[in-house]
């Protein structure tokens, strides 16, 4: 293992004026931290962060970023934290950690290949430092080369996602070494046999062309000698994976491929690049077709060369790249070996600091990393705004979701299925309990809270940005209609044929389906529900002999004068079948109660009763009736009066349109906005405050008591629920509930 005052060497010999101690302090941190930890292969845990530092020391980078590296897996796996690494090492360092921590969750994720692309601009999208992707990707070559003694199926999900993400990640970087590395060893992980047997094959050609290859060297440099030109000239062979994979890409043998060898040849300065060109060009054949400026037009990923290939004397193929120093820098390096060179240049010192070139340089990469290395430019940064403008998200089983930017859990719901967006009635965001409305942000874990029977609510239409999940909101309140509507068609249904002396199915419509002009029986429901179809023309499709009675004519003649329909602001519809049974009620009183008389008023208790609570009358001499829900404490008061106790039940019918009172206690954070977000929560469910007391206030919360009006119990339970999901509502629950 690397000793503490190697790796400061190591960072002095680039970089003279380094803070040492911020290097050994790190070091004994994260030494401490990872503690009597093993890796898989036994080797202390903290070999581990020490070599992925020296990875880093080869690319030349600043102090901060070995500094990050040393500390990159303490958060995720050791007891040290965000403030405690702040505290020592300052906050910018702490912030570029917890990016590292951040990034590891996308190890745990499921790598499918159609992923791979978010991966890599979710990795960029999260990474808003190019120190804490330099950290990750040397972090995955140490971990790559020492993928050994890992589990098999382990091994090959961790090469694959080096294949499918880092691998061309570090590509688009510009690190032209680093993706050969990683190609390699994934490479080996992942197809064994065609790695051993393309690795001894192109030992073999080496071989076979050793002499050829050093003749042509020899010559190429006594040429640009002779010429005057300063050149080192250095043999390259391809990769495995390289030559691997451009056989699958042209469907090749390997005899078939020519350009096994190259050379790689640098000098000093573009001018002699050309020149170098030109001799090489008149010594030997060159392959036309093979040659590419890349000084003059630089690749995307600001890589500059010359590319050629030629043919040799024994007739093997040679390819050449010419280039200068500081180009090749940039092509082994990429990002990396820029910020040094630009740096270094100015101020003879590297940092990364938010004004240098070196910055801006890096911001300009990573833009063009998210466009890709596609030729179609334009295409491409079509794309790149699409990527900004986009934020992924997980689901708690990995699955990524990307969504718009401004989306929400609603959106992140129907994304998923429009099954769990239909039954959303709220959310968890990396494991806390978040509102709906939430705005999603790079990275967070989002888990739907599902409930059966859910519709969602009109209201988020307006909540939700993406066109599925406004659509399907719309469908559903749609769907919720017609069944609203079917049900009361069923109503009416049942009751005209009970009158006509005749028994309804629904299994009964079915034949007569053709005869009515519908093609599903929830139709036809809702189409009697609606008042478009009357209830005694089913009747009379049903039993075409049947005769009509005083009583089904009356019903006709009823619902010729013309029912209506009621809708509510919820969105629920009442069909009301006569204009007279809305007003005045039985009873004379505005709460429908039976069983109260009609002529004595009603009035709730203090904590109000709502639809679907079983509810108990208790005689006020002289003034009337209270009505208690059956479980109100209020009620033992009057246990030994029990001629005072009168039985009544709700009078509910299709024509209400009414809210009924209840009262709830609720304990509220004491942040800004969490009133209005309360009052928000309760108004996008459509119930109302009425009156609303403080009851106590602490530092930091505050107990409430609202009284509330709903329609039913369903109703009131559902506002209640949403209130829960609010982060603001530490607790709530109706009052005598
Ligand atoms: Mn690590």
């Amino acid at each position: 293992m690397m000793r503490q005052y190697e790796l400061v060497e190591k960072v002095a010999a680039y970089k003279p004026e380094l803070d040492e101690a911020l290097l050994n302090r790190a070091y004994v941190y994260a030494m401490q931290k990872h503690g009597s930890q093993k890796r898989a292969s036994g080797d202390p845990y903290f070999s581990h962060p020490l070599e992925v530092a020296a990875i880093l020391t080869e690319m030349h980078l600043d102090e901060a970023t070995i500094a990050v590296a040393l500390l990159h897996d303490t958060i995720e796996d050791t007891d040290a934290t965000r403030k405690e690494i702040d505290h020592l090492f300052g906050p910018k360092i702490g912030q570029l950690v917890e990016g590292l921590t951040k990034l590891k969750r996308l190890d745990l994720v499921s790598k499918k290949a159609a992923q791979a692309e978010n991966l890599r601009k979710l990795l960029l999208a999260i990474a808003d430092d190019i120190r804490v992707l330099l950290v990750k990707l040397a972090d995955r070559l140490h971990n790559m080369r020492t993928l050994g003694p890992m589990a098999p199926e382990k091994r090959a999900r961790i090469a694959q996602e080096t294949m499918d993400i880092y691998a061309p990640l570090a590509g688009r970087m510009g690190m032209q070494d680093m993706r050969d590395e990683l190609e390699q060893l994934s490479f080996r992980h992942l197809n064994l046999d065609a790695f051993e047997t393309i690795t001894a094959r192109l030992a073999e050609l080496k071989d076979r062309h050793a002499e050829t290859i050093a003749a042509i060297e020899r010559d190429l440099t006594a040429k640009l000698k002779e010429n005057g030109i300063q050149a080192t000239v250095s043999g390259r062979q391809k990769t495995a994976y390289s030559v691997f994979s451009k056989m699958q890409r042209k469907a090749l043998s390997l005899e078939q491929l020519s350009d096994i060898f190259g050379f790689r040849v640098i000098v000093d300065g573009e001018e002699a690049c050309y020149r170098t060109l030109g001799i090489v060009h008149r010594s030997w054949p060159m392959v036309p077709g093979r040659f590419k400026d890349y000084i003059s037009t630089p690749k995307q990923n600001d890589y500059r060369s010359l590319h050629t290939t030629i043919v040799g004397p024994s007739r093997q193929r040679v390819e050449l790249q010419i280039r200068t120093r500081a180009m090749h820098e940039v092509a082994e390096y990429g990002v990396a070996a820029h910020a040094v060179y630009k740096d270094r240049a100015a101020s003879g010192a590297v940092h990364l600091s938010k004004d240098s070139n070196a910055y801006g340089w890096l911001r300009r990469t990573i833009e063009l990393l998210a466009s890709g290395d596609n030729p179609e430019e334009f295409l491409e940064h079509t794309k790149l705004e699409l990527f900004q403008d986009q934020v992924f998200c997980f689901t708690p089983k990995g699955r990524l979701i990307a969504l718009p930017r401004g989306a929400t859990p609603i959106d992140f719901a129907y994304a998923v299925h429009s099954e769990v967006g239909d039954a959303c009635v709220g959310c968890k965001i990396d494991g806390r309990i978040m509102p709906v409305v939430t705005e999603l942000a790079n990275g967070d874990e989002v888990e739907v809270i599902t409930a059966k029977g859910q519709t969602p609510p009109q209201a988020w239409e307006n909540i939700a940005v993406t066109g599925k999940a406004r659509a399907a909101i719309r469908r559903a309140a749609r769907t919720q209609i017609r069944k609203q509507y079917s049900g009361i068609g069923q109503q009416i249904l049942e009751r005209t044929f009970a009158r006509a002396g005749k028994a309804f199915s629904r299994d009964a419509l079915k034949p007569l389906l053709g005869k009515l002009g519908h093609r599903e029986i929830e139709d036809a429901l809702a189409a009697v529900g609606r008042g478009e179809l009357k209830s005694t023309d089913v009747l009379r499709a049903a039993f075409p002999d049947f005769q009509e009675s005083r009583v089904t004519k009356a019903m006709e003649r009823a619902e010729d004068e013309g029912w209506f329909n009621l809708r509510t602001a919820a969105g629920m519809i009442f069909r009301m079948p006569g204009r007279a049974r809305v007003k005045p009620r039985r009873n004379g009183n505005a709460i429908p109660i039976r069983g109260a008389g009609d002529d004595m008023p009603v009035r709730f208790g203090p904590d109000g009763a709502v639809p679907g609570d079983r509810i108990v009358g208790i005689i006020e001499p002289g003034k009337g009736i209270t009505i208690y829900p059956i479980q109100s404490p209020a009620l033992t008061a009057y246990d030994d009066e029990p001629e005072r106790w009168i039985d009544v039940r709700w009078d509910i019918d299709e024509a209400m349109s009414e809210r009924f009172p209840a009262r709830i206690v609720l304990s509220a954070k004491n942040e800004p906005g969490s009133l209005a977000e309360i009052a928000e929560t309760i108004a996008v469910n459509d119930a109302n405050i009425h009156n609303l007391s403080m009851v106590s206030t602490a530092p930091d919360f505050t107990k409430m008591i609202i009284d509330v009006e709903v329609w039913d119990i369903q109703h009131l339970n559902q506002t209640l629920r949403q209130l829960r999901a609010k982060s603001c509502v530490a607790d709530v629950t109706r009052v005598n509930g």
